[in-house]
């Protein structure tokens, strides 16, 4: 048994409600290997923006959990380095499916879980979500839930078609839960392509394609219901155009692939979305560079050749969503 705490990370609490009363929103981006965590880290301390480190059960597969866990256990350490001398840093699952899997995080030193019920009938959820909150907060560790489904694909979250939360569940949802954040379905969706062109709008001067916009009258409604409660968005990423340029450009193949708007996040990241998850446009930002690289470079067969460019790319990425998206700088100092 570790406790969060002893490795220098923060639980969500404090974080959200500074960020609910502040008006911007918290990062949430998914680390699977260690060019992603430095770039993570490197631009939360260049910024000074509390960040959570995000590990789903894709990650866990791939890197394995004992050595994300350390990894982020260096990541506090790394970021005093850097000169941030009080970081905050919270270690969250994304994405857990049963207790034993979100006991398994609290009890090696995850600072905050998702437990994701949101595929389960209601009460199922509620009853599934409960059991996680009376285990985690005895360490004092957050618990974010989801009500309403996601589409896309996450790892191993696939759902065809999404639904959007209903207003009028979530005040019995989160008092008889007893959760700490509440990840709600108002149209944004998992993966590089979350929607279809026949979804989609053209804009004719650039022949891209338009998304459909979020339903911000459902989070109006879910905010209504719940005044001051810290609300989550997954599926976040914009799927930056000219990533998917260049990744097109040095011999991939990602026709049609479309993201959230920025100025949609922007918006709601004014509100009571206090945690915008972004993990897609981090893989096509390292994916655009090592293409490149490769690319232009044939004969190159050193790793750190294409990985240190696709990370100098990513920790571009991350500060323009620190700054630009969530308006988070600064907030950690
Ligand atoms: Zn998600």
């Amino acid at each position: 048994m570790v406790n969060y705490k002893d490795l220098g990370l923060v639980n969500t609490r404090e974080m959200f409600a500074k960020a609910i009363n502040g008006g911007y929103a918290i990062p949430a981006f998914n680390f699977n290997n260690m060019e992603q965590l430095q770039a993570i880290i490197k631009a939360s301390a260049e910024t000074k923006s509390p960040v959570i480190l995000q590990v789903s059960s894709g990650a866990r597969k791939y890197a394995n959990q004992t050595l994300l866990r350390y990894m982020a256990q260096g990541a506090v350490e790394y970021a005093k380095e850097l000169g941030w001398e009080h970081p905050q840093i919270a270690l969250h699952l994304d994405h857990g499916n049963t207790f034993e899997l979100c006991k398994s995080c609290v009890d090696f030193g995850f600072s905050s879980v998702m437990i994701d019920g949101s595929a389960l009938p209601y009460e199922e959820n509620i009853a599934l979500t409960k059991q996680v909150v009376e285990y985690a907060h005895q360490f004092d560790v957050t618990v974010e839930a989801e009500l309403g489904v996601l589409a896309g694909v996450e790892d191993d979250v696939v759902a065809e078609e999404s639904h959007y939360t209903k207003p009028e569940e979530v005040i019995d949802f989160s008092t008889r839960s007893g959760c700490d954040s509440l990840a709600i379905s108002i149209g944004t969706s998992h993966g590089a392509y979350k929607f279809t062109p026949e979804q989609c709008t053209v804009d004719p001067a650039t022949g891209r394609l338009v998304p459909p916009p979020l339903a911000f009258d459902v989070l109006d409604a879910v905010m209504d219901k719940l005044p001051g409660f810290p609300i989550v968005l997954h599926g976040s990423s914009s799927v930056p155009q000219e990533y998917v340029d260049i990744i097109n450009k040095y011999g991939g193949k990602m026709p049609n692939a479309v993201g959230i708007p920025e100025d949609q996040l922007r918006k709601a990241a004014k509100s009571a979305v206090c945690k915008i998850n972004i993990d897609s446009d981090s893989r096509l930002a390292f994916t655009a560079a090592v293409r490149q690289v490769l690319a232009e470079k044939p004969g190159e067969f050193d790793p750190r050749k294409y990985c240190g460019p696709a990370r100098d790319e990513m920790v571009k990425l991350y500060t323009h969503k620190i700054i630009e998206v969530l308006g988070s700088d600064g907030k950690a100092l």
